[in-house]
C-alpha cells in the first residue's frame, strides 16, 4: 500500500501524482490521507507530496513540480521510469502538437529530454511514431471529416483477461437479432448529423464481430452501405478478432462490401497461455483462419498480440514472433497486458491465472516484439499507454508502409469526430476550434434499447 499527504497545496494535481505513483509502485493501492499519520501498517509506504512552486511560470508549474516528484520517488525506489515523467494515455500528442509547431526532431528531443526526462528508445519511438501519424493524418480530410465506429459486444466466450463490454453468445445469442435493429435505427437517426461531410474511415470493432451469422453480417454491412456514403472511404475495417469464429461464408459477405482491413488476432502462439486464458481456439485455428482471410484476397491483415500473458516470458513472445514472420502480417497491433477491475484475471489474481510480469521481463517482451517487428519490415505508427499497463509500458502498432490502420492514429490524435454506434461507446465531437467534446452510450444491452432516443439525442446535442 502506498499512502499519500498533501501537506501544503497542489491537490489540483492529484491525478497526477496517483499516475506517478502507479507508475513507481505498480499494482499498490493508494490511499490519500487527510493528515500525518501517527501509525501506518509495516507494509506501508508513506509520501508527503511537495507544493507546486507558484513562482514559476503559469505553464511550467505542473511540469517543474511533477519533475521533483519524479526526483523525490526515484531516489525513494531506485527507479527510473521508461517514460520520464509522462503518465498520460498519449505521450505522442505531445511531440505532434510540437512537430505540427514546425520545430525540427532534434529541438523536439531536447525539450523532451528537459521537460519530461523521457529519453533513449521511447524518445526515438515517441518521434519517429508522431512523423509516421503525420503523414498517414495527411491522407485524411481532417476536421472536416469524420469517422464511424460500430460496437458489437457479443463474443464466443469471455477472456479471463477482458474488460471490454462482451456478451457471452451461450447466454445472449437471442439478442442479436434486436440489438442489430436498435444499431441501425441509430446508425440512420444520425447520418443526418454529417451532412455532406466526407467519411474516411469505418471501424466494427466489439466484442468480436465476427460472432454475428453470416445473415447479420450481411445485414449489418448493407445497411451501413445504405445510410453512409462511402465514395471517400478510405479505409473499412472489421475486426475478426476470434480465429474461432471466422470461416469462409463470413468472409464472403465482408468481401461483397468496401472492406479493406481484417484484424485476425492471435494474442500469442502459445498453445498452453491459449488454454490458460481461456480463449478456446487454438494456434492451428488462428493459422486456417488467417490462411483463408489472405487466400480470399483480404491484402491488409492486422494480428493483435498481448504481452505478459499468464505464465509468459520474453522467449515465449520471441517464439511467438518467429512463427509470426512467416504469415508476413500487413500490421501487427502489441499490447502490454493491462490489468483492469473488470477483468476475470484481476478477480482471479490468487487462482490459477494469475499475471504477474516483472518490469525487466516486461520490458524484454516488448524489445522482443519490437525487434520482431522490424525484422517483419513493419514500423511504429501509433502508440498509446493505459493504467496498469504491465512494466509501465505501451500499446504500439507496427505496420507495412502504406498499411497503417488509419482508424487507430484519429482516435488516438483526436484529429477528427468519431460517431460511434453501439451499446457502450464513446462518440467524440472534434470541432475546428479544437475544442473536443463526448458523449456516450450504456453498456447493458437492454438500457442500450430502451434508452435509444436519449443516446441519439446525446449525439444531436455534440453535432447539430
Ligand atoms: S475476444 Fe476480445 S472482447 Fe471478446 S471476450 Fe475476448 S478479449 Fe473480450
Amino acid at each position: 500500500m502506498i499512502a499519500f499527504w498533501f501537506p501544503g497545496d497542489g491537490e489540483e494535481f492529484e491525478y497526477d501524482v496517483r499516475g506517478l505513483l502507479g507508475a513507481f509502485f505498480p499494482g499498490e493501492t493508494q490511499v490519500k490521507l487527510d493528515n500525518r499519520p501517527e501509525i501506518l501498517p509495516e507494509d506501508c509506504v508513506f509520501y508527503a507530496v511537495p507544493s507546486p512552486d507558484r513562482t514559476l511560470p503559469y505553464e511550467d508549474i505542473k511540469n517543474a513540480w511533477k519533475r521533483r516528484i519524479y526526483d523525490e520517488l526515484s531516489s525513494l525506489t531506485g527507479r527510473k521510469l521508461p517514460w520520464g515523467t509522462l503518465t498520460g494515455i498519449r505521450p505522442v500528442k505531445l511531440v505532434m502538437q510540437k512537430l505540427e509547431a514546425g520545430e525540427r526532431p532534434a529541438q523536439i528531443a531536447e525539450e523532451m529530454r528537459r521537460s519530461y526526462y523521457l529519453d533513449g528508445e521511447k524518445l526515438s519511438l515517441a518521434i519517429a511514431t508522431a512523423q509516421k501519424e503525420r503523414s498517414v493524418l495527411a491522407r485524411t480530410h481532417g476536421v472536416q471529416g469524420y469517422s464511424l465506429y460500430i460496437g458489437i459486444p457479443f463474443c464466443p466466450t469471455r477472456c479471463a483477461y477482458c474488460s471490454f463490454t462482451s456478451y457471452p453468445l451461450a447466454v445472449c445469442r437471442d439478442q442479436v437479432d434486436p440489438y442489430l435493429d436498435t444499431l441501425i435505427y441509430e446508425l440512420e437517426q444520425c447520418r443526418p448529423l454529417f451532412g455532406s461531410r466526407p467519411l474516411d474511415t469505418v471501424y466494427i470493432g466489439g466484442g468480436t464481430p465476427t460472432s454475428l451469422t453470416p445473415a447479420q453480417s450481411d445485414r449489418l454491412l448493407s445497411a451501413v452501405c445504405r445510410i453512409f456514403p462511402t465514395d471517400d472511404l478510405l479505409e473499412f475495417t472489421v475486426e475478426a478478432g476470434r480465429p474461432d469464429s471466422i470461416d469462409r461464408e463470413k468472409l464472403a459477405v465482408f468481401k461483397q462490401y468496401p472492406v479493406s482491413r481484417l484484424s485476425v488476432n492471435p494474442q500469442t502462439m502459445q498453445q498452453k497461455t491459449l488454454d490458460r486464458i481461456g480463449r478456446l481456439h487454438t494456434v492451428e485455428d488462428f493459422r486456417k483462419a488467417y490462411d483463408l482471410a489472405r487466400s480470399m484476397g483480404f491484402d491488409n491483415i492486422n494480428m493483435d498480440l498481448i504481452l505478459g500473458l499468464p505464465g509468459e516470458t520474453a522467449a515465449d513472445v520471441e517464439d511467438t514472433l518467429r512463427q509470426l514472420k512467416p504469415l508476413q502480417p500487413d500490421d501487427l497491433t502489441v499490447h502490454a497486458l493491462a490489468i483492469k477491475r473488470t477483468s476475470r484475471l484481476k478477480m482471479e489474481a490468487e487462482g490459477p491465472v494469475k499475471a504477474e510480469v516483472g518490469e525487466e521481463e516486461s520490458r524484454a517482451m516488448m524489445r522482443a516484439a519490437a525487434e520482431g517487428a522490424r525484422d517483419m519490415g513493419l514500423f511504429p505508427y501509433y502508440l498509446y499507454r493505459q493504467k496498469n499497463m504491465a512494466g509501465n509500458l505501451e500499446n504500439v502498432g507496427y505496420a507495412a508502409p502504406g498499411k497503417e490502420g488509419i482508424y487507430n492514429i484519429l482516435i488516438m490524435e483526436e484529429k477528427q469526430s468519431i460517431l460511434a454506434a453501439g451499446a457502450g461507446n464513446i462518440s467524440k465531437a472534434v470541432y475546428s476550434d479544437g475544442r473536443i467534446e463526448r458523449a456516450d452510450n450504456v453498456k447493458q444491452l437492454r438500457d442500450y434499447r430502451d434508452r435509444i432516443e436519449e443516446m441519439i439525442e446525446r449525439k444531436r446535442r455534440l453535432w447539430l
